[in-house]
């Protein structure tokens, strides 16, 4: 196994995207040689690409309403926790902080709150992009849901530069498990939809779901056939009040080699490190499988929640550009400039 393994390595250094058995090799390796191997190659790949720079992503999680009720979410609709729904002047201060702090992009996400958007009206959604697009001269993501086909056109004029829905497995049968009462077509969809209109994609999967490593490899390979610009995989984490809350967590090392072969397949996109996980200390192992781009940097005291982690480490600044910047020193990397991430977003729409 070990010389083919090495061959792959070797080829995917030159520029050639590992074919689907080769990713269902890359995926199960488990040898820590080598997998110390494929981490190599992987951060090789991101400097040949990226050089040593590293993009930061603001977060601003606006509303924590929603009203489906995802088997892994601790947001989900009958989970009886504290929620809140941010107005517009708070959206829009946070934004502006986020913008101050030096971060390349503000990441507007919203649970499937029904009093900013639902299949029938989305004039509040289109109103907080439209305004925050206003007030940051940043490029905006936007992780709101699902979405009509007929408002992907709007989001765009609002200001919208990315859409970020996440199907979270491509296993159509785990799909109707964990997001419960969902449609997988409707989801997938939302995706073309966005990039028919010229908006940029992120598409994700989570890790530990109960998906086996064909699966993985099913999604990794059909983010290319969607050619999304940002590719994410991130461990599931048991929440209090769900469904899921008895299972065990997988060990993060199978997300970091995910993030790994991910880099391998698709070499010139954005890969997260999310600090929605292990905070600060985890962002350090996914740069070292060759993410690119560090998410949820939340300013502190301002009551906003993460995602997979609502608390860790928000309220303490631990999630602050300034602690980042010292992570990434140490390991030979920079945080990227906004003509560098200008430049990245020129290239992508060339590419369209
Ligand atoms: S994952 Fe998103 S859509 Fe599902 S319950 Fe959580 S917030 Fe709602």
């Amino acid at each position: 196994m070990s010389s083919s393994f090495q061959d792959i390595l070797s080829r995917s250094l030159e520029g050639h995207q590992p074919t689907y058995g080769e990713v269902l090799e890359l995926l199960s390796v488990e040898d820590p040689y080598l997998i110390n191997d494929l981490l190599n190659t992987a951060r090789e790949i991101r400097f040949k690409r990226f050089g040593n720079k590293v993009f930061l992503y603001g977060f601003v999680y606006f509303s924590t309403h929603c009203r489906n009720d995802c088997g892994f979410c601790y947001y989900r609709r009958s989970n009886d926790i504290p929620r809140y729904r941010k107005p517009l002047d708070d959206i829009i201060n946070v934004a502006e902080q986020l913008e101050d702090s030096g971060i390349n992009l503000i990441d507007l996400t919203m649970g499937e709150d029904p009093a900013i958007s639902s299949q029938k009206s989305y004039r509040n959604l289109l109103r907080i992009v439209s305004e925050v697009d206003e007030h940051v001269d940043l490029p905006i993501m936007v992780s709101p849901g699902t979405l009509p086909p007929e408002a992907f056109g709007q989001l765009r004029s609002a200001g919208a530069d990315w859409f970020a829905c996440y199907q979270e497995t491509h296993n159509r049968d785990l799909f109707k498990k964990l997001r419960l009462d969902q449609d997988y077509d409707y989801r997938f969809n939302q995706k073309l939809w966005a990039k028919k209109e010229g908006m940029m994609i992120e598409e994700g999967i989570m890790i530990g779901v109960g998906e086996d490593v064909k699966d993985r490899a099913d999604s990794i390979m059909i983010m290319g056939d969607l050619d999304a610009k940002q590719v994410r995989a991130m461990t599931f984490l048991p929440q209090e009040g769900t469904p899921m809350q008895g299972r065990k967590a997988l060990d993060f090392m199978e997300e970091i080699r995910t993030i790994a072969v991910m880099r391998l397949v698709h070499q010139d996109k954005l890969i997260p490190a999310s600090l929605d996980l292990e905070g600060i200390r985890g962002v350090k192992a996914r740069l070292m499988a060759g993410a690119n781009v560090i998410t949820s940097i939340v300013p502190p005291n301002k009551t906003l929640a993460g995602v997979a982690q609502h608390e860790l480490d928000i309220d303490n600044g631990m999630r602050s550009k300034e602690q980042i910047e010292s992570e990434l020193d140490g390991l030979g990397l920079r945080v990227a400039s906004e003509s560098d991430y200008l430049s990245f977003l020129k290239k992508c729409s060339l590419e369209a």
